[in-house]
Protein backbone atom coordinates (compact mmCIF):
# COMPACT_ATOMS: atom_id res chain seq x y z
CA UNK A 1 0.00 0.00 0.00
CA UNK A 2 2.85 2.24 -0.43
CA UNK A 3 2.88 5.36 -2.24
CA UNK A 4 6.57 4.18 -4.23
CA UNK A 5 3.52 2.05 -6.24
CA UNK A 6 2.21 5.06 -7.41
CA UNK A 7 1.96 4.26 -11.71
CA UNK A 8 2.62 7.58 -12.88
CA UNK A 9 -0.28 9.06 -14.28
CA UNK A 10 -0.72 9.37 -18.33
CA UNK A 11 -2.95 12.51 -17.72
CA UNK A 12 -5.76 14.04 -15.44
CA UNK A 13 -7.33 11.60 -12.67
CA UNK A 14 -10.60 13.01 -11.04
CA UNK A 15 -11.33 10.94 -6.97
CA UNK A 16 -14.98 10.81 -5.91
CA UNK A 17 -15.47 9.44 -3.13
CA UNK A 18 -17.90 9.80 -0.58
CA UNK A 19 -20.37 7.26 1.34
CA UNK A 20 -23.24 5.20 -0.32
CA UNK A 21 -26.35 7.13 -1.57
CA UNK A 22 -24.80 10.27 -2.30
CA UNK A 23 -25.75 10.29 -5.30
CA UNK A 24 -22.16 9.41 -6.26
CA UNK A 25 -22.47 6.55 -8.86
CA UNK A 26 -25.00 8.92 -10.83
CA UNK A 27 -22.78 12.15 -11.26
CA UNK A 28 -19.93 10.15 -12.00
CA UNK A 29 -21.23 8.41 -14.71
CA UNK A 30 -22.92 11.65 -15.96
CA UNK A 31 -20.03 13.79 -15.57
CA UNK A 32 -17.83 11.02 -16.96
CA UNK A 33 -19.77 11.72 -19.89
CA UNK A 34 -19.88 15.15 -20.30
CA UNK A 35 -16.16 15.15 -20.36
CA UNK A 36 -15.46 12.40 -22.08
CA UNK A 37 -13.55 10.87 -19.45
CA UNK A 38 -14.02 6.95 -18.46
CA UNK A 39 -15.64 6.31 -15.08
CA UNK A 40 -14.11 3.46 -13.04
CA UNK A 41 -16.46 2.65 -10.19
CA UNK A 42 -14.72 1.09 -7.89
CA UNK A 43 -17.43 0.30 -5.24
CA UNK A 44 -18.38 -2.10 -8.29
CA UNK A 45 -14.99 -4.32 -8.37
CA UNK A 46 -15.30 -4.85 -4.27
CA UNK A 47 -18.94 -5.96 -5.07
CA UNK A 48 -17.41 -8.05 -7.54
CA UNK A 49 -15.19 -10.32 -5.25
CA UNK A 50 -17.86 -10.45 -2.78
CA UNK A 51 -20.58 -12.02 -4.93
CA UNK A 52 -17.93 -15.01 -6.06
CA UNK A 53 -16.98 -15.15 -2.26
CA UNK A 54 -20.79 -15.49 -1.26
CA UNK A 55 -21.51 -18.03 -4.44
CA UNK A 56 -18.92 -20.18 -2.10
CA UNK A 57 -21.52 -20.32 0.25
CA UNK A 58 -19.29 -20.55 3.04
CA UNK A 59 -20.69 -21.15 6.91
CA UNK A 60 -18.09 -19.08 9.09
CA UNK A 61 -16.41 -15.35 8.71
CA UNK A 62 -12.85 -17.20 8.71
CA UNK A 63 -13.86 -19.33 5.73
CA UNK A 64 -15.10 -16.36 3.87
CA UNK A 65 -12.43 -14.17 4.94
CA UNK A 66 -9.64 -16.56 3.46
CA UNK A 67 -11.77 -17.45 0.44
CA UNK A 68 -12.11 -13.76 -0.13
CA UNK A 69 -8.24 -13.05 -0.27
CA UNK A 70 -7.45 -15.77 -2.29
CA UNK A 71 -10.26 -14.99 -4.85
CA UNK A 72 -8.75 -11.21 -4.83
CA UNK A 73 -5.69 -12.18 -5.52
CA UNK A 74 -6.54 -15.03 -7.98
CA UNK A 75 -9.76 -13.24 -10.05
CA UNK A 76 -10.32 -11.20 -13.32
CA UNK A 77 -12.09 -8.26 -12.88
CA UNK A 78 -12.59 -5.46 -16.08
CA UNK A 79 -14.69 -3.37 -17.38
CA UNK A 80 -16.87 -3.15 -20.34
CA UNK A 81 -18.55 -0.29 -21.73
CA UNK A 82 -21.64 -1.73 -23.86
CA UNK A 83 -23.23 1.61 -25.62
CA UNK A 84 -26.91 1.67 -25.14
CA UNK A 85 -27.18 -1.68 -22.76
CA UNK A 86 -28.52 -0.83 -19.15
CA UNK A 87 -25.96 -0.12 -17.39
CA UNK A 88 -23.78 0.98 -19.80
CA UNK A 89 -20.73 0.11 -17.44
CA UNK A 90 -20.25 -3.57 -17.13
CA UNK A 91 -18.26 -5.29 -15.02
CA UNK A 92 -16.73 -8.90 -15.83
CA UNK A 93 -15.21 -11.57 -13.29
CA UNK A 94 -13.26 -13.60 -14.77
CA UNK A 95 -15.39 -13.14 -18.35
CA UNK A 96 -18.96 -13.49 -16.64
CA UNK A 97 -21.16 -9.99 -16.85
CA UNK A 98 -21.93 -9.61 -13.07
CA UNK A 99 -23.41 -6.45 -13.23
CA UNK A 100 -27.32 -6.92 -12.16
CA UNK A 101 -26.39 -9.58 -10.00
CA UNK A 102 -24.07 -7.32 -7.60
CA UNK A 103 -26.93 -5.07 -6.78
CA UNK A 104 -28.28 -6.35 -3.81
CA UNK A 105 -28.83 -5.70 -0.32
CA UNK A 106 -26.98 -8.90 0.28
CA UNK A 107 -24.16 -7.88 -1.87
CA UNK A 108 -23.76 -4.65 -0.55
CA UNK A 109 -23.19 -5.88 3.09
CA UNK A 110 -21.02 -8.18 2.09
CA UNK A 111 -19.01 -5.93 -0.25
CA UNK A 112 -18.35 -3.63 3.15
CA UNK A 113 -17.75 -6.63 5.19
CA UNK A 114 -15.16 -8.25 2.88
CA UNK A 115 -13.50 -4.74 2.11
CA UNK A 116 -12.26 -4.38 5.58
CA UNK A 117 -9.60 -7.30 5.03
CA UNK A 118 -6.24 -5.47 4.41
CA UNK A 119 -5.05 -8.26 2.33
CA UNK A 120 -8.50 -8.05 -0.42
CA UNK A 121 -7.37 -3.92 -0.40
CA UNK A 122 -3.98 -4.45 -0.74
CA UNK A 123 -4.82 -7.28 -3.76
CA UNK A 124 -7.43 -4.57 -5.75
CA UNK A 125 -4.98 -1.60 -5.21
CA UNK A 126 -2.53 -2.24 -8.44
CA UNK A 127 -5.95 -2.76 -10.62
CA UNK A 128 -7.33 0.10 -9.47
CA UNK A 129 -4.44 2.26 -9.97
CA UNK A 130 -3.88 0.62 -13.93
CA UNK A 131 -7.41 1.28 -14.55
CA UNK A 132 -6.94 5.00 -13.11
CA UNK A 133 -3.59 5.79 -14.60
CA UNK A 134 -4.50 6.17 -18.21
CA UNK A 135 -5.43 9.79 -17.31
CA UNK A 136 -8.67 11.05 -18.19
CA UNK A 137 -10.36 9.13 -15.87
CA UNK A 138 -12.84 9.29 -12.58
CA UNK A 139 -12.54 7.10 -10.35
CA UNK A 140 -15.43 6.91 -7.66
CA UNK A 141 -15.27 4.45 -4.26
CA UNK A 142 -14.37 5.69 -0.75
CA UNK A 143 -10.44 5.47 -0.70
CA UNK A 144 -9.45 6.98 -4.16
CA UNK A 145 -8.44 11.06 -2.88
CA UNK A 146 -6.51 9.12 0.00
CA UNK A 147 -5.15 5.98 -0.59
CA UNK A 148 -5.71 4.74 -4.30
CA UNK A 149 -5.08 8.37 -5.92
CA UNK A 150 -3.86 10.42 -3.47
CA UNK A 151 -2.12 12.66 -6.39
CA UNK A 152 -5.71 12.84 -8.41
CA UNK A 153 -5.60 16.29 -9.88
CA UNK A 154 -9.04 16.94 -8.36
CA UNK A 155 -11.05 15.44 -5.68
CA UNK A 156 -14.66 15.61 -4.31
CA UNK A 157 -16.04 14.62 -1.26
CA UNK A 158 -20.38 13.76 -1.76
CA UNK A 159 -21.93 13.55 1.63
CA UNK A 160 -25.85 13.40 2.16
CA UNK A 161 -27.80 13.11 5.35
CA UNK A 162 -28.66 10.35 5.92
CA UNK A 163 -32.30 9.73 5.57
CA UNK A 164 -32.00 11.29 2.25
CA UNK A 165 -29.56 8.82 1.31
CA UNK A 166 -32.21 5.73 2.68
CA UNK A 167 -34.92 7.69 0.65
CA UNK A 168 -32.90 7.95 -2.78
CA UNK A 169 -31.74 3.47 -2.31
CA UNK A 170 -35.53 2.93 -1.70
CA UNK A 171 -36.55 4.20 -4.79
CA UNK A 172 -33.42 2.56 -6.91
CA UNK A 173 -34.36 -0.90 -5.02
CA UNK A 174 -38.40 -0.18 -6.11
CA UNK A 175 -37.27 0.98 -9.34
CA UNK A 176 -35.58 -1.69 -10.28
CA UNK A 177 -38.52 -3.92 -9.43
CA UNK A 178 -36.71 -6.04 -6.46
CA UNK A 179 -38.86 -6.49 -3.53
CA UNK A 180 -37.70 -3.76 -1.46
CA UNK A 181 -37.52 -3.52 1.86
CA UNK A 182 -38.69 -0.77 4.18
CA UNK A 183 -37.53 2.62 5.00
CA UNK A 184 -36.05 1.89 8.38
CA UNK A 185 -34.57 -1.41 7.17
CA UNK A 186 -32.58 0.69 3.98
CA UNK A 187 -31.68 3.05 6.80
CA UNK A 188 -30.14 0.90 8.94
CA UNK A 189 -28.56 -0.96 6.53
CA UNK A 190 -27.04 2.11 5.32
CA UNK A 191 -26.03 3.04 8.90
CA UNK A 192 -24.22 -0.27 9.14
CA UNK A 193 -22.22 0.30 6.18
CA UNK A 194 -21.21 3.80 6.67
CA UNK A 195 -19.96 2.30 10.28
CA UNK A 196 -18.26 -0.59 8.72
CA UNK A 197 -16.36 1.95 6.13
CA UNK A 198 -15.73 4.66 8.49
CA UNK A 199 -14.07 2.65 11.49
CA UNK A 200 -12.05 0.02 9.62
CA UNK A 201 -8.25 0.04 10.78
CA UNK A 202 -7.28 0.43 7.19
CA UNK A 203 -8.35 2.71 4.38
CA UNK A 204 -11.57 4.22 5.97
CA UNK A 205 -13.77 6.43 4.07
CA UNK A 206 -12.66 9.76 4.98
CA UNK A 207 -12.02 12.81 3.16
CA UNK A 208 -9.10 14.48 1.89
CA UNK A 209 -7.85 17.18 3.09
CA UNK A 210 -7.19 18.63 -0.53
CA UNK A 211 -11.19 17.54 -1.31
CA UNK A 212 -13.68 19.38 -1.84
CA UNK A 213 -16.55 19.04 -0.26
CA UNK A 214 -20.26 18.82 -2.35
CA UNK A 215 -23.36 17.86 0.24
CA UNK A 216 -26.19 17.05 -2.14
CA UNK A 217 -28.86 16.60 0.53
CA UNK A 218 -30.76 19.27 -0.80
CA UNK A 219 -29.00 19.42 -4.48
CA UNK A 220 -30.48 17.70 -8.13
CA UNK A 221 -28.38 15.58 -9.63
CA UNK A 222 -28.14 18.15 -12.79
CA UNK A 223 -26.60 21.03 -9.89
CA UNK A 224 -24.34 17.94 -8.67
CA UNK A 225 -22.88 17.59 -12.26
CA UNK A 226 -22.47 21.13 -13.24
CA UNK A 227 -21.03 21.99 -9.71
CA UNK A 228 -18.00 19.61 -10.87
CA UNK A 229 -18.02 20.16 -14.36
CA UNK A 230 -17.57 23.49 -13.98
CA UNK A 231 -14.67 23.40 -11.17
CA UNK A 232 -12.99 20.50 -13.43
CA UNK A 233 -12.76 22.86 -16.25
CA UNK A 234 -11.12 25.20 -14.15
CA UNK A 235 -8.82 24.06 -12.57
CA UNK A 236 -7.98 20.77 -14.89
CA UNK A 237 -6.26 21.32 -17.79
O1 LIG B 1 -19.78 2.27 -3.82
P1 LIG B 1 -20.51 1.01 -3.45
O2 LIG B 1 -21.61 1.23 -2.46
O3 LIG B 1 -20.96 0.23 -4.64
O4 LIG B 1 -19.40 0.10 -2.73
C1 LIG B 1 -19.71 -1.13 -2.11
C2 LIG B 1 -18.80 -1.32 -0.90
O5 LIG B 1 -17.45 -1.48 -1.35
C3 LIG B 1 -18.77 -0.14 0.07
O6 LIG B 1 -19.71 -0.24 1.12
C4 LIG B 1 -17.37 -0.19 0.63
O7 LIG B 1 -17.34 -0.99 1.78
C5 LIG B 1 -16.55 -0.88 -0.44
N1 LIG B 1 -15.66 0.04 -1.14
C6 LIG B 1 -14.44 0.32 -0.58
N2 LIG B 1 -13.55 1.10 -1.24
C7 LIG B 1 -13.84 1.63 -2.43
C8 LIG B 1 -15.11 1.38 -3.02
C9 LIG B 1 -16.02 0.59 -2.34
O8 LIG B 1 -14.16 -0.14 0.51
N3 LIG B 1 -12.92 2.36 -3.07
Amino acid sequence: MSLSNLAPKQGPVIAIDGPAGTGKSSATRRLAQALGYVHVDTGAIYRALALLTLEKKLETPALETAAAIEIARSARFEFRRIVGADPENRILADGRDVSLLIRTPEVSMASSRISAIPEVRAALLDLQRRLGCVGRTILEGRDIGTVVFPDADLKFFLTASVEERAKRRLYELEISGKDAPSFEEVKRQIELRDHGDTTRSIAPLKRAPDAIDIDTTTLTLDEVVSRMEGLVRERVS
